[in-house]
């Protein structure tokens, strides 16, 4: 990895083109990659990939594919050809989902001659879940990080690059899977913002100490009065 602002993956969560693009404005030469999500991609469509690639900007689309291998397979493969940089789907997917994922991941980067293929993550558990929300909804009688290991671990025999998981379980997945399995950790908070709907936060520095690859931050830039100012407030914190 070559700068310490490509650990930000700033998450794009908004529907209108304008704020986009000012946005994308605001950010540009500073930040390296985006996230854009289902909220921005079901609003505005693959123009804003175009838009992101403009603006020189690595993306992250965030779908979290969750579906039959089948689907799975033939939407990963639409997805690849778009271009990105990081794609996803969910870990509870399960193995043959998850391998559906790879090979067509491979099978477009090779049909549409990418120069890399996007990399492929799992989602873990979502980071607005706690503990109870796992037993006593999900009907999950397990440990949560045991749990959200055991899926990164099942991520990886299918063939995946890495997972989304909270920063408290970096390590543990680290320790399970290997230093070069990725770990890209959304629920980051700084210090002096709210939780708002996430449950498992940590702080982005010590996110990075947990061995976060990619921390993924949205509110606490893009909220702010200045994201600018606040994207380089953390990359000051982290660096
Ligand atoms: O605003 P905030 O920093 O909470 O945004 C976190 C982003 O990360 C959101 O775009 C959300 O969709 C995404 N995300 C998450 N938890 C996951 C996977 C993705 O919060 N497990």
């Amino acid at each position: 990895m070559s700068a310490i602002s490509d650990k930000i993956i700033v998450a794009f969560d908004l529907n209108d083109l304008d704020s986009f693009q000012a946005l994308a404005c605001e950010l540009k030469g500073k930040a390296t990659y985006i996230k854009i999500g289902m909220e921005c991609f079901y609003s505005l469509g693959a123009a804003t990939i175009e838009l992101a690639k403009e603006n020189k900007f690595k993306v992250f689309l965030d779908l979290k594919l969750h579906d039959i291998p089948n689907t799975v397979a033939n939407s990963v493969y639409a997805l690849t050809k778009l271009g990105v940089d990081m794609i996803n789907v969910h870990a509870l997917g399960g193995l043959e989902m998850m391998r559906a994922a790879r090979s067509a991941v491979d099978k477009a980067s090779l049909d549409f001659n990418l120069s890399a293929p996007p990399k492929l993550i799992a989602v873990t558990h979502l980071t607005s879940l706690d503990q109870s929300n796992l037993e006593n909804e999900l009907g999950i009688k397990k440990d949560l990080q045991e749990s959200a290991q055991g899926l990164a671990k099942l991520a990886k025999k299918a063939g995946l690059d890495g997972v989304v998981c909270s920063a408290h379980e970096a390590k543990g997945i680290k320790s399970a899977c290997g230093e070069n399995f990725l770990t890209v950790t959304p629920g980051i908070r700084t210090a002096d913002s709210s939780a708002n709907d996430q449950k498992r936060i940590m702080t982005p520095q010590n996110a990075i100490a947990s061995g976060s690859d990619y921390m993924v931050i949205g509110r606490s830039i893009t909220k702010a009065t200045s994201p600018t100012q606040n994207f380089e407030k953390i990359l000051k914190e982290i660096s």
